[in-house]
Order: C-alpha cells, then sequence, then structure tokens
C-alpha cells in the first residue's frame, strides 16, 4: 500500500520505502513527537474565514487500489475541494508539496472536482499549489518510481549528514564510500 508518508518519505529518500516495505517503521524522537502535538484544529479555525470554505471535513481517507491517503482536511468550495495539511516546521520542503498533490490526486480518483492543493504551515506560511494536468502526471510517475523503490531497484546515493540524522539509519545500514552513503 501506498500512502501520504510512503509519498513524503520517498522524497527524503527513496530506500526507506524498500525499508518500510520489510516492515520496519522510524525511530520516533522527541523532536517528532513535539512535532505531532501541533493542535491542527486551532489552526483550520483561524484559516476556516480567511478561505471561505463552505464545510470543513477533518481526516477524510480516500482510497484507488492500492493507494490511500488522509489529508488533514478537506474543505469544499461551491464547485470543487481542496486538501489541507497543517505542517509544525518551518521548513517548506518539495516532499509535503508532493504529499498534498497525492491527496488531490486520489481525491480526484475518488470523483471529486480538485483545483488546488494547500500548505499551512505553524510558522505562519500559507502555500496554495495549483492541481493542473502537470501536477496530475507529475504524481504518476511518482507512484511508478515509488513501485521501483519498494521493489529495490533503485540505487541510493545520500550525503553521510542526511543518513547520520535518518530515523532508520539503523535499519538501513548504508554502506559508506568516501562523504556518502550507499544502498
Ligand atoms: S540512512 Fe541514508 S540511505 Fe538509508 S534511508 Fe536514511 S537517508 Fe536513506
Amino acid at each position: 500500500m501506498i500512502t501520504g508518508v510512503t509519498v513524503k518519505h520517498y522524497l527524503f529518500c527513496p530506500a526507506i520505502v524498500r525499508i518500510e516495505e520489510l516492515g520496519f517503521r522510524e525511530r520516533v524522537t522527541e523532536a517528532m513527537q513535539e512535532g505531532s502535538e501541533v493542535d491542527k484544529e486551532k489552526v483550520v479555525n483561524f484559516l476556516f474565514p480567511m478561505l471561505k470554505a463552505k464545510e470543513i471535513i477533518k481526516k477524510p481517507i480516500y482510497k484507488y487500489k492500492d493507494l490511500v491517503g488522509s489529508p488533514d482536511f478537506v474543505l469544499k468550495f461551491s464547485y470543487h475541494y481542496s486538501p489541507l495539511d497543517v505542517k509544525n516546521t518551518d521548513r517548506v520542503g518539495m516532499d509535503h508539496k508532493a504529499q498534498v498533490l497525492y491527496y488531490a490526486y486520489l481525491m480526484e480518483k475518488s470523483g471529486l472536482v480538485v483545483k488546488e492543493g494547500m500548505l499551512y504551515y505553524t510558522s505562519g506560511k500559507f502555500i496554495r499549489l495549483p492541481y493542473t494536468d502537470n501536477e496530475r502526471r507529475y504524481i504518476e510517475r511518482l507512484i511508478v518510481k515509488i513501485r521501483e523503490a519498494r521493489e529495490g531497484r533503485i540505487k541510493v546515493i545520500q550525503p553521510v549528514r542526511k543518513c547520520v540524522n535518518c530515523g532508520f539509519f539503523q535499519y538501513c545500514r548504508p554502506k559508506r564510500v568516501g562523504k556518502f552513503y550507499e544502498v
């Protein structure tokens, strides 16, 4: 099964997808624990008047074949829907963007009209991501790559600094080659 977290992890490092496929889970650090404690309800109540949505749906689950995803919120507008994820960090990453576009893709596959995805960072940053043919094709290509990574068909090379700070290091056991680790 591919989830929104799988997408986020793949963007961080494709090796993680294989490790998770083998049944290993990330070591949870104190910082991650704190990160999960953001009051998302409060955040969305603050955003609601600004976004002018007709309704907010909390943590819906969307499924399509072996793909599953659950955005923090889905906003219902007059003629379309938008997934909204809340991130308790000030780091705006491609992994977050891909995750929310993946939710948009799943929602579309479930029959909803989706025009954009949204990200809100607790640092105050709010990002709207258009969801068009380009993003749909990007997500479809990403899903193909994730399947390859899951089967261990991708060689991964990462800088040492990234690996030593990675919560999967103990399961991954990459081989050091100069300034890089390989797996
Ligand atoms: S230890 Fe390095 S190669 Fe292994 S999953 Fe983490 S970042 Fe990727």
